[in-house]
C-alpha cells in the first residue's frame, strides 16, 4: 500500500517515469493570502530543477508548500506519484523528502555529532557520522564542537550533511550558498552533484544563477508568485531571465554575484 512505503522503496503503482515530485496548479500562501498561483512543474527521478527568481517571487513559499509546511489552497503535490497534498511535513519526510531551509536550521547547543545522530537512522550512529563525514570531511574535525560555534560555511555543511544522513530521495534546498565564501560554495555544489550521482533528486532555490544552471536539468523562473519561464538551462533566454530579476544585468546572473536574499528548521 502506497501509504505505508518507506524511504528507498518505490510505489508498486509508479515506475521510472513517475516524477519524484510534481506540483499541479498550486495556489498557496499565508493566513488566507495567496502569494503563489498556478504553480506546476515536475522534478524527475534523480534530476535537479532550479527554482529561480527575484526576492519575494515566491520560491520559499513553493518549497514550503512542497514540503508540507504550508497547505495549498488549491492544487496537488505528488511525491513519487502519491498524492501527499494533505499529508503532514513529517510524513513526507519519512517518505524521503527533505527540506533544507534557508538559515540552516541548526540546533546551536548540540554538538555536531549529536546533531547528525538526531537525524540519522536509529541505532546507526557510527554509520550516520561516517556518511556525513564522507560528504564533508571537515566535519570530522568538528564532531565534538557545539554547532552554534561553527563558521557559517561549516554550519551550512552540517545542515546539508544532516539531510544526507536521512538518506533522502529528494532534497529541497533553499539558498544553501547565501553569504558563503566561493570555496565553500564550490564544496556545496560538488555535494549537490554527488547527490545526483546517487539518484537523489534536487529542487534548488539558489542565488548563484550561473552555478545553478550548470547543475540542473530544468529551470523554472518565478515572478510575482507565478512561473513565467521554464526550460532546460541551454534553452533559457538570458535576457528573459534577467527581466524576471527586475532589470538585473545578465552578466551578473551568470557569474553569480547577484540576486536574492531572505529562515526555519530542517524538515526531514
Ligand atoms: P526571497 O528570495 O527573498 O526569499 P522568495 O522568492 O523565496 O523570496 P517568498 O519568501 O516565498 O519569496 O515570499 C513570497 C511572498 O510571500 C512575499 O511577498 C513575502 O512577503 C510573502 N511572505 C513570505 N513569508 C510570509 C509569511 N510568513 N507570512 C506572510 N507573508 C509571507
Amino acid at each position: 500500500m502506497a501509504d505505508t512505503l518507506v524511504k528507498g522503496q518505490r510505489s508498486a503503482v509508479t515506475g521510472q517515469d513517475t516524477p519524484m515530485l510534481e506540483l499541479n496548479a498550486i495556489d498557496s500562501g499565508y493566513a488566507g493570502t495567496v502569494v503563489v498561483r498556478g504553480i506546476s512543474f515536475r522534478v524527475p527521478r534523480g534530476a535537479a530543477v532550479a527554482l529561480l527568481g527575484a526576492n519575494g517571487a515566491g520560491k520559499t513559499t513553493t518549497l514550503r508548500t512542497a514540503a508540507g509546511l504550508l497547505r495549498p489552497v488549491k492544487g496537488q503535490v505528488l511525491l513519487d506519484g502519491e498524492d501527499v497534498t494533505r499529508m503532514s511535513a513529517s510524513r513526507r519526510a519519512a517518505k524521503g523528502m527533505c527540506l533544507i531551509p534557508e538559515g540552516r536550521g541548526i540546533f546551536p547547543s548540540l554538538t555536531v555529532r549529536e546533531s547528525l545522530i538526531l537525524y540519522g537512522r536509529r541505532g546507526k550512529a557510527k554509520d550516520t557520522v561516517d556518511r556525513a563525514v564522507s560528504a564533508f570531511p571537515v566535519l570530522a574535525e568538528r564532531l565534538s564542537q557545539v554547532t552554534g560555534t561553527l563558521s557559517g560555511g561549516e554550519q551550512q555543511m552540517l545542515s546539508l550533511a544532516r539531510a544526507y544522513v536521512t538518506e533522502p530521495r529528494i532534497v529541497l534546498v533553499d539558498e544553501a550558498s547565501i553569504g558563503l565564501a566561493p570555496l565553500i560554495v564550490d564544496q556545496i555544489f560538488e555535494f549537490l552533484a554527488q547527490l545526483l550521482t546517487e539518484s537523489i533528486s534536487i529542487l534548488l532555490v539558489e542565488q548563484y544563477v550561473g552555478r545553478a544552471l550548470e547543475l540542473v536539468n530544468q529551470v523554472e523562473v518565478m515572478e510575482h508568485g507565478t512561473i513565467v519561464l521554464s526550460g532546460k538551462p541551454a534553452e533559457i533566454d538570458e535576457s528573459e531571465l534577467s527581466r524576471a530579476y527586475l532589470g538585473t544585468d545578465p552578466s551578473l546572473t551568470q557569474d553569480g554575484r547577484t540576486i536574492d536574499g531572505s529562515a526555519a528548521t530542517a524538515q526531514c
